[in-house]
């Protein structure tokens, strides 16, 4: 335990180097990492990698989550969606930036653990969804930010139809081995976009995305 709080210090030295909104920060900081994994790499928990969750599926790198919340400009009366709840590690930091928060999973497993798990956290702003055919969740619609934690060969337009006025998309674009996290902000119903570097990401599945799972 000691272990990880030593880890947990020293990822937080690291993260505050490039993350400059102490908000993003102290939420990570409230979010216990170790119950997102599985418990045999409970001990890797605070490292700067991504790590592999069930169905082939991975958590993300702790400063991509940190880089993609700041990058979203959460104002605390957001609605926030999420593709790909996976753990839920990057829902329960959104849950506590935002007002409300819609994630979506495709595989019934993960969305049923993710929902279990952030219950028995206490979140009470969070709605978990078993993913349907269309990319996103048109009902919970309009989303002031919406967050693509999966990556895309180009930009559903499903996603476009479900952001609102002044409302910030992140999402990584480009083949299913690595993509350019691509910011897009809805302003006076003009898109304005904008690359915030490379990343690697597992494929988004579904129609507007990838086909299947290789
Ligand atoms: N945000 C997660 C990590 C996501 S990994 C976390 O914090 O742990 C990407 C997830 O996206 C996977 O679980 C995958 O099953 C899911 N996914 C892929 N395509 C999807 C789609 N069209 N809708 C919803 N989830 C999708």
């Amino acid at each position: 335990m000691l272990d990880l709080e030593e880890a947990k210090q020293r990822l937080f030295q690291h993260l505050r180097r490039e993350i400059k909104d102490e908000r993003v920060l102290q939420a990570m900081a409230r979010v216990p990492r170790e119950v997102f994994v599985p418990s045999s790499s409970r001990y890797l928990a605070y490292e700067d990698i991504p790590l592999s969750i069930d169905m082939g599926q991975t958590i993300s790198q702790p400063f991509i989550v940190a880089l993609m919340t700041e990058a979203l400009e959460l104002t605390g009366m957001d609605r926030v969606l999420e593709i790909g709840t996976g753990s839920g590690y990057q829902a329960a930091i959104l849950a506590q930036m935002a007002w409300w928060v819609v994630t979506v999973e495709r595989h019934q497993k993960l969305a049923d653990a993710a929902r279990k798990l952030l219950a028995e956290l206490g979140y009470t702003n969070i709605e978990v969804h078993l993913a349907e055919k269309t990319i996103g969740w048109r009902k919970g619609a309009p989303y002031q930010a919406i967050i693509v934690t999966a990556g895309a060969p180009k930009v559903p337009q499903e996603l476009l139809d479900q952001l609102a006025e002044g409302g910030r998309l992140l999402i990584p674009i480009g083949s299913r081995y690595e993509q350019e996290l691509i910011k897009i902000v809805r302003r006076k119903g003009e898109l304005l976009s904008q690359d915030l570097g490379p990343c690697r990401w597992v494929p988004l599945i579904g129609e507007g995305a990838w086909s299947e799972e290789w």
